[in-house]
């Protein structure tokens, strides 16, 4: 080979190697375990009657920094809980903020939903009948729970290194839609829409060892049930367990999508919860193996809130209610009751809405509460040209989040579950508008435009 030739041939590859210089990013991955010391209760199913009684695999919180320049930086949160309250969620950020002066709009939490996993003060919490004794070692688990995400935060700040982030995705089926479900047991059709996506974030070390990864997938962590009282993260724990067996170098995170209204099939026991938490954490890995879509050093982020309305409130309906029958009816009532003689405004709820987007190739939407399958649906379709994942159970999960259509057809996730999560009802029809209107604003300042 001639010597002009061989030039050639290095400059090109020094381009190539300045275009690949051009996605690292600064990458810091910690995690830290969360596991309660039983006895504490668990959250998510009214029928349980006494606190948990042993752990089957540790529970944890994880968190990636990124850092595409001095001043552009985020953090992702992951957590085996069922969802934060606003108490503890905004503790978290505030104190992120005082320490490490990230800003909210920087940082997303999410809880992977298990229904195995400690109550959060106050989250859910009228779903048990519990003692002083009981209530104060949720409380105690709630405050330690807020220092141990900080330090978990700052922890990856610490080990933030240069990193190549691409992404992918993959798909699994177990989900299916239980309202459809229940419905065709009662004779009923109804739509029924899931969402088998799994999208997944690959980020190596310059060496190309695998250091971290994160999944998401939209289905309920319910495939144990309320007869369980042993501490686990379901499917979504064993995925993530699976997955840092596979790749040792590797820290897995899960993020939960819009799974209002999607549940494990089939469900029952721990087996079935390993089964397909084995199921996702082989897609994964297929695709983890894989060269995927590189992602290019830049962040863009933005949070917003949003006034949602529940319909018009009838006091007069919980002054029966607390007379009645129905325990968690009268808990629910008390509530109410309380709020109404202490002038407080019930009518409406302040709802956060992000966007963070990781180079110019990938963003993930977050939004608060159980939010149903549609969004996710609608989400992407609107913004067709660009590659999403709509997260659910962000920041807070403080009751579901209906689409249009599931108020219509009414049933759990539209209005029975409002009272075990203490709000006075439905929301207005104009909920899934509001949340999309919120949706294309903060797209929008992130750069990103709705398909024509
Ligand atoms: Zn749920």
């Amino acid at each position: 080979m001639n010597i002009r030739f061989q030039c050639i041939i290095i400059l090109l590859l020094t381009l190539v190697d300045g275009e690949i210089c051009g996605q690292e990013m600064l990458v810091g991955f910690a995690k830290k375990n969360i596991t309660p010391n039983p006895p504490i209760w668990l959250s998510g199913y009214a029928s349980r009657t006494t606190p948990a009684t042993g752990v089957v695999h540790n529970l944890w919180a994880k968190a990636v920094y990124l850092e595409s320049s001095p001043k552009e930086k985020a953090l992702i949160i992951s957590t085996d809980l069922l969802g934060l309250s606003r108490e503890v969620s905004q503790g978290i950020v505030q104190q992120l903020h005082e320490t490490y002066g990230i800003s909210q709009k920087q940082v997303i939490i999410n809880s992977s939903h298990t229904h195995s996993g400690p109550m959060i003060w106050p989250a859910l919490s009228g779903i048990a009948n519990y003692s002083l004794e009981d209530q104060k070692a949720v409380s105690t688990y709630t405050l330690g729970l807020i220092k141990t995400i900080v330090d978990l935060a700052g922890e990856s700040i610490s080990n933030k290194d240069k990193m190549r982030l691409s992404v992918g995705h993959g798909q699994v089926d177990f989900a299916i839609n239980r309202r459809q479900l229940a419905a065709s047991k009662l004779g009923q059709v109804l739509a029924g829409p899931i969402d088998h996506d799994v999208p997944v974030i690959k980020v190596e070390d310059l060496k190309g060892n695998v250091k971290g990864i994160l999944m998401g997938y939209a289905c309920h962590n319910t495939t144990v049930q309320g007869d369980n009282y042993l501490v686990n993260g379901d499917y979504a724990g064993f995925a993530q367990i699976d997955l840092e067996k596979r790749f040792p170098t590797a820290t897995a995170m899960f993020l939960l999508g819009c799974a209002g209204d999607q549940n494990p099939e089939p469900r029952g026991n721990i087996l079935l919860a390993e089964k397909h938490g084995k199921k996702l954490a082989e897609t994964v890995s297929e695709l983890i193996q894989q060269k995927l879509k590189p992602l290019s050093n830049a962040l863009q982020y933005d949070a917003q809130q949003i006034t949602l309305d529940f319909k018009k409130i009838e006091i007069s309906q919980f002054q029966q209610e607390i007379v009645g029958n129905d325990v968690f009816k009268q808990r629910r009532a008390k509530l109410m009751l309380e709020a109404f003689n202490k002038g407080w405004n019930m009518q409406h709820y302040l709802y956060p809405i992000q966007a963070l987007r990781i180079g110019k190739e990938f963003t993930i939407i977050a939004l608060a509460g159980e939010v149903v399958v549609d969004y996710s649906l609608r989400i992407k379709k609107e913004f067709a040209q660009h590659d999403i994942f709509v997260a659910g159970y962000s920041q807070e999960v403080m009751c579901y989040i209906p689409s249009k259509n599931v108020l219509k057809e009414g049933g759990y996730e539209a209005e029975s579950s409002m009272i075990y999560y203490g709000w006075p009802g439905p929301f207005e029809d104009s909920v899934e508008e509001k949340i999309m209107q919120g949706v294309h604003l903060v797209m929008k300042n992130i750069g990103i435009r709705p398909k024509k």
